[in-house]
């Protein structure tokens, strides 16, 4: 594995060739990668690399994502099966189908969703910002989708009717964080801080210390005055913390959280990618445009600095 590593890194050198790894990636993925991320901070790394390749390591709305902030750039999904089943959640005919029932009410779309469908909508929010961006709209009820989850702590945090589009839309994964499993992780580390993700149940979250996005629980390991957590959100993250604060322990809340789709890339498929060229990822320039139209208004009311404005 440490040959294969080195042939990547050798060849990522001669390609110039930036690699990108989610959090939730198998960690010798990520110990590969020049970057190890969210799926956001992932697409803004592609855009300040002085690169041509970009390999993403990462699901499919993410570096489709990553191909809409970076037009210019070759985009390479090193395994083009590795979706993620809640951004299929949520598509045109839904969104349209939510526009008709709610005349007025404006769509909050999750990072987690494809192209077209931050095309059609007013904002995109990521886990961390969903609940800042709709606290600052004057709207009372909004449209917030995919993720029924996330649509309902954003309720809860914000005092907004906030109806899930579609109204059953879910993580497979953060799903099944159920607080019965929290529990069960309790006793066995008593002392443990909880921090999870919102995409986990209302329950989950309600018995949780924390309550952030994959990067949040991350940084709070870090500058939470504890020594042992137990974390509610996919298992790769728990390799992070590990790597960035070795004398903490992280566990997680059971050994089958993990996201399927993000364990199909290897280190394998990440060589293939750099010698092949393979899989180009690209979307539809009107589509991009209109998303990153989308994206910049989301970024404008946040008051953060627009990434491709930066000078
Ligand atoms: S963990 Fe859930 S939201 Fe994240 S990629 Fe997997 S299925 Fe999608």
């Amino acid at each position: 594995m440490e040959d294969l590593a080195r042939k990547i890194r050798e060849k990522a050198r001669e390609r110039g060739a930036t690699i990108l790894a989610h959090n939730y990636q198998r960690p010798e993925v990520q110990d590969v990668a020049d970057f190890v991320g969210d799926s956001l901070e992932l697409s803004i790394k592609a855009m300040e690399a002085d690169a041509e390749i970009i390999v993403f390591a990462g699901v499919d709305f993410m570096v489709e994502q990553a191909a809409i902030l970076n037009p210019e750039k070759k985009i390479l999904t090193p395994e083009p099966s590795s979706i993620c089943p809640m951004a299929w959640q949520l598509d045109p005919p839904i969104v349209e189908e939510y526009r008709r029932k709610y005349p007025g009410a404006p769509l909050v779309v999750y990072v987690n969703s494809f192209a077209e469908v931050k095309s059609m909508a007013d904002y995109v929010v990521t886990s961390s910002s969903a609940s800042k961006l709709v606290s600052k709209l004057d709207e009372e009820k909004i449209l917030f989708g995919p993720d029924r989850n996330l649509a309902s702590f954003v309720a809860e945090t914000t005092g907004k009717e906030v109806v899930a589009v579609p109204l059953n839309s879910y993580c497979p994964v953060h799903i099944d964080i159920t607080m019965e499993k929290i529990v069960m992780a309790k006793k066995r580390a008593p002392d443990a801080k909880v921090l999870v993700h919102p995409e986990c149940p209302p329950e989950t979250r309600r018995i949780a210390d924390f309550i952030g996005s994959t990067s949040q629980i991350i940084r709070a390991a870090g500058e939470m005055d504890a020594e042992r957590f137990i974390i509610g959100t996919e298992n790769g993250v728990i390799h992070r913390i590990s790597k960035l604060y070795p004398k903490k322990k992280a566990y997680p809340v059971s050994d089958d959280a993990i996201c399927p789709n993000m364990k199909k890339i290897t280190l394998e498929k990440v060589y293939r990618s750099l010698i092949s060229n393979e899989f180009a990822v690209r979307v539809d320039e009107k589509i991009a445009e209109k998303a990153r139209t989308v994206l910049e208004r989301s970024f404008n009311l946040l008051g953060v600095e627009v990434p491709w404005r930066k000078k």
